[in-house]
């Protein structure tokens, strides 16, 4: 059970049903009282006992004085011209992450972090040059989700967890959060819209292809040329590209679910015709989304984003072999919209 420094109690955010029953079984409560708990932390997310108003007062004291009410606090919130909001939130040990809400009509899509910095080292991303700070819990996940959700005042219809972090290195708390998402007793969403993006960590994409749900496999590819990919992204390269091709040939073979891989187009590194043309190789054939992204530009960095031509070249050769394709709308061009961005600039 997670504790934070200040405070000896565990959160209650972080009990799973039966330890939550378990906990009301030594209060000497009915078990009903659980699922009522639960709607006001996770469908309501109040951030005080006392609002849990259809629980007795003496329930609420009990509860008091044994647990807290983790939940998140907003430290920044940058609201871009296009309608998206990033923040960063802070979890009670001061431990801080971005997430962004953005809403498309009566849509609202969020992008969550599941760690908090990162230990991939991709070396065009502000989060992996800080390093990794801790994993995150399911329910420190879940709150950044809720959070957007109460600040924007809308129901969420999807999320992506491809904010600062590497999700399957921190598979257990995701799957669990993910759940928490879909389950109509937390979030509702569905599985088909709950996205969960690695850098192509092997073993934990064929655990991910044996679990029930319809949740959706993004892969982060960024170059299908072996030398160029170890540069980008060094802590995947113990596993090769031809070691990610197999694995995805059996993700699709036995989930029959279409995976997206990400692209992000940078000038003079992954935009070349050989480039093109590997990444043509790498999907041609099999059953492949590709999005190509336009960097967003971090300062101090080295690496530009490619013309829009190009980024248009890239879609259009991909469609011709029969792979679907799109160009990614960059949304908050004009906040810190690359990941990490946020939280470098709160350290300076
Ligand atoms: S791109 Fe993602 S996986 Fe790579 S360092 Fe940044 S946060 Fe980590």
């Amino acid at each position: 059970m997670a504790t934070t420094p200040q405070n000896a109690l565990p959160n209650l955010h972080d009990y799973s049903h039966a330890q939550l029953l378990e906990l009301l079984d030594e209060l000497g409560q009915p078990k009903f009282r659980a699922k009522q708990i639960e709607e006001w932390i996770w469908d309501k997310g109040v951030s005080s006992f006392d609002e849990m108003t259809n629980l007795p007062k003496a329930l609420r004291s009990a509860l008091a004085e044994r647990c807290t009410l983790g939940g998140v606090e907003q430290v920044v919130c940058q609201v871009s011209t296009d309608g998206s909001r990033k923040y960063l939130l802070r979890y009670g040990d001061g431990v801080a992450v971005e997430c962004v809400g953005m809403p498309t009509g009566p849509k609202l899509a969020v992008c969550a972090s599941s760690q908090a910095g990162c230990g991939m080292g991709c070396s065009f991303c502000a989060t992996g040059a800080a390093g990794l700070t801790r994993s995150l819990t399911a329910s420190e996940i879940y709150d950044q989700v809720l959070h957007v959700r109460d600040d924007f005042g809308m129901r969420v219809t999807s999320v992506v967890l491809m904010g600062q972090g590497e999700p399957f290195a921190n598979y257990d708390a995701v799957l669990a959060a993910m759940r928490r998402l879909n389950s109509p007793d937390g979030m509702g969403i569905g599985a088909r819209h709950i996205t969960v993006s690695t850098c192509g960590v092997i073993p934990q994409i064929l655990k991910f292809a044996r679990e029930p749900e319809q949740f959706t496999l993004a892969v982060s590819l960024h170059s299908a040329v072996q030398k160029t990919r170890n540069m980008l992204m060094p802590g995947v390269k113990r596993w090769s590209l031809l070691n990610l091709y197999e694995a995805m040939g059996t993700y699709v073979d036995m989930t029959g679910r279409r995976p997206t891989y990400e692209y992000a187009l940078i000038r003079g590194v992954n935009d070349s015709e050989d480039e093109l043309q590997a990444l043509v190789d790498f999907c041609r054939g099999n059953l492949a989304h590709v999005n190509i992204i336009q960097l967003n530009e971090v300062p101090g960095s080295r690496f530009r984003p490619a013309s829009d031509a190009r980024a248009g070249e890239f879609v259009r050769r991909l469609e011709k072999a029969g792979v679907e394709a799109t160009i990614r709308i960059s949304r908050g061009a004009d906040i810190d919209a690359a990941c990490g961005q946020l939280s470098q600039k709160k350290r300076r």
